[in-house]
């Protein structure tokens, strides 16, 4: 495995539970001769449970429990009594979870908020218990409904990460490194191509009350698109980035060739990537001169808001933070 702690992808056998059988049972009373029925309600089956926690990062936790399966309804019991339900499982996940049929790829339910509390699975009900099954005709009853199965099957849940901001660039570019200067996240660094082998998510505070997330995307190399290699399946997480950072470092050959690369390997992704939002973030400001600056001022592509920055020395970090806040918040 390549990443041992962070898993954005398990398949899991779920189940809910069976619903309890009615009961069938007649009361016993001393000087009643014949009691009527009075046989209870099957309790539902446990349902299979997924529910958003935003302090989860991975599906690491779910990992080690390959089957899942609720527990069946209790049967009716006598007196009208319904039977206990089945408890249910909830699933802790990240916000962001898709959980799908494994067999169909089809999308049984999307985890996108704190506390959100979404059904995979419905318990069995239970059946119903005779006391329900008297009529004019039938005083006495002796049936009563079997509890209904639950459903159960292979899924795969799927962590797609809900960010405001992605990065997108080449290795080394500085991605990582500027969102352990903005963040509380501290991802490695290290100065050689595809430190980031996962993608890292951080917080980034902003004037006192305000927050938002910023995900540090591993660099988009050539070929990912083909498929080859871990691109493929990073690129899907900044699908729904709100806003996407180009990161080009400032020591680039040329920077507008380098821009026009990243496009054309998003659009070959996903077209539909090219209409957030974007900006072009022009890091390790530090390594040219203001000389040199102005030269790159005038290389730099045209229709796209530029800004220079240094992890390093801090230069434009805060100018960056208004820019990214006012694409989040066009109205604000
Ligand atoms: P990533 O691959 O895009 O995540 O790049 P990293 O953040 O790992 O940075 C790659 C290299 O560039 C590391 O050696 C960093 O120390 C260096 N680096 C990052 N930001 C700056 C900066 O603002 N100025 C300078 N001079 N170097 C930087
Ligand atoms: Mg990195």
């Amino acid at each position: 495995m390549i990443f041992p702690n962070w898993i954005d992808q398990i398949k899991l056998y779920v189940g809910s539970g069976h619903g309890g059988s009615g009961a069938i049972h007649f009361r016993k009373e001393r000087f009643v001769p014949k009691g009527g029925p009075d046989g209870g309600d099957g309790g539902r089956g446990g349902h299979i449970i997924l529910r958003g926690n935003r302090q989860l990062s991975t599906l690491l936790h779910l990992q080690s429990q390959k089957y899942l399966i609720a527990e069946n309804g209790k049967p009716g019991g006598s007196g009208g009594c319904t039977g206990a339900m089945g408890k249910d499982i909830v699933l802790e996940v990240p916000l962001g979870t898709v959980a799908k049929d494994a067999d169909t790829n089809q999308v049984l339910v999307e985890i996108t908020q704190e506390g959100e509390q979404l059904l995979l699975f419905e318990g069995g009900k239970g059946g119903r218990g005779n006391v329900h099954f008297k009529s004019a005709r039938h005083q006495t009853p002796r049936y009563a409904q079997p509890g209904q199965p639950g459903a159960q099957g292979w899924v795969t849940l799927e962590l797609t990460l809900l960010a405001d901001a992605g990065l997108v660039g080449f290795p080394n570019a500085g991605k990582s490194t500027l969102l352990s200067v903005l963040s509380s996240a501290k991802p490695k660094i290290a100065n050689y191509p595809f430190t980031t082998l996962m993608p890292n998510l951080g917080v980034v505070h902003y004037r006192g009350e305000h927050a938002f997330v910023m995900a540090d995307i591993p660099g988009i190399i050539g070929g990912a698109v083909t498929g080859r290699g871990l691109g493929i399946r990073f690129l899907r997480h900044i699908e729904r980035n709100a806003i996407l950072l180009f990161i080009i470092a400032a020591n680039t050959p040329e920077i507008s060739r380098a821009y026009t690369t990243l496009v054309q390997e998003l659009r070959a992704y996903s077209p539909k990537l090219l209409d957030k939002p974007r900006l072009l973030v022009i890091s390790k400001a530090d390594l040219v001169d203001n000389e040199d600056k102005k030269k790159l001022v005038d290389l730099l592509p045209d229709h796209i808001e530029s800004i220079f920055i240094s992890s390093a020395t801090g230069q434009g970090l805060t100018t960056l933070k208004d820019k990214i806040w006012k694409l989040l918040h066009p109205a604000y």
